[in-house]
């Protein structure tokens, strides 16, 4: 009796384990997958942080590659698209059209060097765009929900280097 009741219960019991192992198989997998792309978003993430700069996505890509040898740029250009839906960066286009990245998402205005395309932000930034929204509305009757403002100009390593080439030549003639 004990015999038959153990011959009847192990095919099952050796069903279950295989689908219970199988189910977990796949879990398993599942998680390594949304773990490796958790870890390249915030490896991503946290490059952005350290270039401070607004980099561009290539500027990314070699940064986040010091931690993260085999990512591809695709992979970097991806997440960065999903963290910009998400609101986690903004993307900010810029004078020579080359997307860049910024994650302080709060508005603020940016001033972009026309000759290294580098970005900065302008300090004291909310005051000044909350004043061109604020006297925006005012003129037009708009309620206004997004300012954008950039300025451009020449940054203070291309304003030397422009400066030296200048006295440079003034030496010179
Ligand atoms: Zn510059
Ligand atoms: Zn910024």
């Amino acid at each position: 009796m004990e015999k038959r009741v153990l011959t009847v219960a192990s095919p099952l019991c050796i069903i279950r384990m295989i689908l219970v192992s199988s189910i977990s198989r796949g879990m398993a997998a599942m998680n390594r997958t949304q773990t490796r792309s958790t870890r390249q978003r915030r490896a991503i993430l946290e490059a952005i942080r350290s270039l401070h700069a607004h980099p561009t996505a290539d500027e990314v890509f070699f940064e986040v590659r010091k931690r993260l040898p085999r990512i591809s740029l695709g992979t970097v250009y991806r997440n960065l698209n999903v963290l910009v839906q998400q609101g986690t960066i903004a993307e900010l286009s810029t004078v020579e059209n080359v997307r860049r990245y910024d994650e302080d998402t709060v508005q603020h205005a940016h001033i972009a060097c026309t000759e290294c395309g580098r970005i900065s932000d302008v300090i004291p930034p909310s005051t000044a765009t909350e004043e061109i929204i604020r006297s925006a509305a005012q003129a037009t009757g708009y309620r206004v929900e997004k300012c954008h403002v950039e300025l451009t100009g020449l940054c203070p390593t291309c304003r030397n280097m422009q400066e030296q080439a200048q006295r440079g030549r003034e030496e010179v003639s």
